[in-house]
């Protein structure tokens, strides 16, 4: 995909105000989006966006608490309204499923589109391949059953270069097959080596979403050399003790789970309703003086995830 971009739709946390709405992160790929957590008010803050929820191809649910997932049956019924035909493929905790059966089966209300519910285990990690990329799920420690996402962009080959392939005579054959598979190749008594015709092959990018949790040994895993950690914040690091106590973390923590996992940008997320401007701003800053490649985005902001160096 040529463009990754990171849509923060919602970046607070249990209650809304007009300061923060409630989670929800939309990953826009080229074409399609990928949506992580569904809070109320998702498909309203998408169309304020100028985003269509018609182009949501999958949604990662991290947890079944309200505020992530309570805008999931308004969406699909306006989906429905909308006399949309294509699958939608919604990932999360086992019970997601029995949540969406119910709502439909009381408001005698069934979609017009397959509704796939793909449940994440909690014994053991997950990777799924999709079109384009992976997604790897494990459990993280929030308190119910909660789950963090690992986006994998697949690595891209080089391009082609036809007209240099032309003028080195190189035939329209399995020979050109073999170039772009990183083969060298004999041809009228020449060596081609692929990168005389190919161009240099390009990283996929990778993002990981965490939240709800405390530090956790599956953070880092999920965040290895990742391009963007996406990590809950509720909490000031003068409020460890209540973070730790209601199954959350400081923005302190988050800095250092970015540390430990060697990623390279760090976006502050899931951010209570309790913080103020003054206390936003030390949250930032603490988490900065550990890993100072952080943002505390606010709703509607976006990033680019830029392409990485070749391989
Ligand atoms: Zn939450
Ligand atoms: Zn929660």
């Amino acid at each position: 995909m040529d463009q990754i971009r990171l849509l923060f739709l919602g970046t607070g946390a249990a209650l809304p105000s007009p300061r923060r709405m409630l989670p929800a992160l939309a990953l826009i790929l080229d074409g399609q989006v990928a949506l992580f957590d569904c809070s109320e008010g998702t498909q309203m803050r998408m169309q304020q966006a100028g985003l269509s929820p018609a182009r949501i191809r999958h949604i990662f649910i991290s947890h079944l608490h309200g505020d992530h997932l309570f805008g999931l049956p308004g969406l699909i019924t306006s989906q429905h309204l909308l006399k949309r035909s294509e699958p939608l493929y919604i990932f999360g905790p086992v019970e997601l499923d029995l949540f969406l059966q119910t709502v439909h089966q009381v408001t005698q209300h069934q979609a017009s589109f397959p509704v796939v519910v793909v449940p994440c285990t909690p014994q053991a990690e997950q990777i799924w391949t999709l079109e384009g990329f992976s997604v790897q799920s494990l459990p993280l420690d929030h308190g119910p059953a909660c789950f963090g996402y690992r986006f994998i962009e697949h690595d891209r080959p080089g391009k082609f270069d036809a007209d240099r392939a032309r003028d080195l005579g190189v035939p329209n054959n399995d020979l050109r097959t073999a170039l772009i598979h990183g083969e060298t190749v004999e041809w009228n008594g020449r060596r081609i080596r692929p990168e005389e015709v190919v161009g240099p092959a390009q990283r996929g990018r990778t993002i990981a979403y965490c939240t709800d949790t405390r530090p956790c040994e599956n953070v880092r895993i999920l965040a290895r050399d990742a391009d963007v950690l996406v990590h809950e914040s509720t909490f000031h690091p003068d409020q460890e003790m209540l973070a730790q106590e209601t199954g959350h973390s400081t923005s302190r923590q988050a800095a250092e789970s970015a540390v430990a996992a060697g990623c390279r940008q760090l976006y502050l997320y899931h951010i209570s309703g309790r913080q103020d401007d003054q206390s936003e701003m030390e949250m930032l800053e603490s988490a900065r003086s550990i890993f100072p490649a952080t943002e505390m985005p606010q709703d509607y902001d976006c990033y680019s995830v830029l392409v990485r160096e070749p391989l």
